[in-house]
């Protein structure tokens, strides 16, 4: 049974960011593979090309502009041959910019926020229709997730599934809640058939993902309001579905019920991403993150306590303005106390926009440099003394590809750690016991135990 349009057209679909811009990478893919577009790796081939942005890192929207000055060229080249091509700016960046985007770049035809991509085949057959540039970046009434085909094509055996959308919290140095609009939890039934769907496809892991996803409160089919504690346990009852991740979460949704799903739900692994940003209380509250670094001590003392081989990994920014010596030292004193198993850091970076970059006190790239440089020395160091105390140890490994030689496959530990083993093809998408043997640069290497 064929659905949808014979693929007649090519998209060239290029992903920036974060994993909710990858997820609606894959949602928009899927609603062109209706409309008759197949994906191509080369952007000279494409009729549509595709730019899904990210608005997080400093100069994105410089990045963007560049790009698309080689994708003015390819367009050129292809009209001297007669063809069309419809160049789209998605993702935060075409949030952000918006109408400048067409007027400081009149190759691009379509502009579309991330709440606006399911009207994706509709925009692309105006622009046809009457050659005239679109801007779609306004938060639309109607449900996206309800107008995006039913389908999922993933044929992978992790997956992610967006749970909730946009941020309420306002980080002072955060363009979230500006390019993603107001936090939106899907309907529990949504989500549930979705995941459904994914498991018949063959996926055993779904990281459920949101910008701020432990704030998620979807309404169940009785009309009552549902935790990201309860949808875990929903999801848990899914007969298949092996294994359970969320991301990104907020020091302040990390609710008991929540916690208590840790505890009671082995299919909810023990591997919890949970920024702190920064250790000094007059930095947390500058950031306007609304806790203190005691009380993430302590948030973390109640997950551990709940869950006791769980491990952790957080995102930290050094360098906020006016972030002195003694309040960078405070930074690295919870990093010394928690113990992460990985983590992200970065410099500050005032985004245009933000409070925080017109903020007094703004520090000198070397001093973030510095800061930058000494933290990561510290979490790289307590990453190896994670990956090392795992040798010895045997880990469920669901395997997910080939690896690099002959006979061996790549898979992922409850941890997020990859593991390559010797395996049959036949175990991809099965979880297997895996003895760690040594640990390498970024994977760790083991050898399957026999059931
Ligand atoms: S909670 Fe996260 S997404 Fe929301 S404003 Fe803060 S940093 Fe941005």
């Amino acid at each position: 049974m064929s659905i949808g349009h014979a693929p007649t057209k090519k998209v060239f679909l290029k992903t920036y960011g974060c994993q909710m811009n990858v997820y609606d990478s894959e949602r928009m893919s899927e609603a062109l593979a209706v409309d008759g577009y197949a994906s191509t790796e080369t952007m000279e081939d494409a009729d549509l090309i595709i730019l899904n942005t990210c608005h997080i890192r400093e100069r994105a929207a410089d990045k963007v502009y560049s790009e698309l000055g080689r994708i003015r060229d390819i367009k050129d080249e292809r009209a001297a041959l007669g063809k069309t091509t419809t160049v789209t700016i998605a993702g935060c960046v075409a949030q952000a910019e918006g109408e400048e985007m067409t007027r400081r770049a009149p190759a691009v035809d379509l502009v579309i926020g991330p709440q606006s991509y399911h009207h994706l085949p509709k925009l692309i057959a105006r622009n046809h229709a009457d050659g005239k540039s679109i801007v779609e970046t306004q938060f639309p009434d109607d449900d996206k997730f309800k107008e995006l085909p039913e389908r999922r094509r993933t044929l992978a055996t992790a997956a992610f599934l967006t749970v909730q959308e946009g941020c309420d919290k306002f980080c002072t140095f955060c363009v979230v809640p500006y390019t993603r609009g107001a936090e939106y939890s899907r309907p529990v039934a949504q989500i549930l058939s979705e995941a459904r769907k994914l498991v018949s496809h063959g996926v055993r892991e779904i990281t459920l993902l949101g910008q701020n996803v432990n704030g998620y409160h979807g309404v169940d089919t009785h009309g009552k309001d549902m935790t990201l504690g309860g949808l875990v346990r929903e999801l848990a009852t899914i007969d298949g579905l092996e294994r359970i991740r969320y991301m990104t979460s907020h020091p302040r949704d990390m609710g008991d019920d929540l916690i208590a799903a840790h505890r009671d739900i082995d299919k909810l692994m023990p591997f919890l991403h949970l920024p702190f940003q920064a250790g000094s209380d007059r930095i947390l509250a500058a950031m306007n993150r609304k806790h203190t670094a005691a009380e993430f001590v302590s948030l973390v003392d109640r997950v551990r306590l709940a869950r006791p081989d769980i491990a952790l990994s957080t995102d930290i920014i050094v360098g906020f303005p006016g972030e002195t010596e003694g309040e960078f030292q405070a930074t690295l004193e919870i990093v010394k106390t928690v113990h992460f198993a990985s983590a992200y850091s970065f410099k500050f970076s005032a985004r245009p926009g933000t409070p925080a970059a017109s903020m007094d006190g703004q520090l000198s790239e070397d001093v973030k440099d510095d800061r930058l440089k000494r933290l990561q020395d510290l979490l790289m160091q307590q990453q190896r003394t994670f990956n090392a105390a795992c040798v010895g140890k045997t880990f469920p490994v669901l395997f997910e590809k080939a690896g690099r030689y002959a006979g061996q496959l790549i898979g992922r530990s409850p941890y997020l750690q990859s593991v390559h083993a010797d395996a049959d093809m036949s175990a991809i998408g099965k979880i297997l016991p895996v003895e760690i043997a040594s640990v390498g640069p970024n994977s760790l290497a083991g050898v399957v135990k026999s059931l």
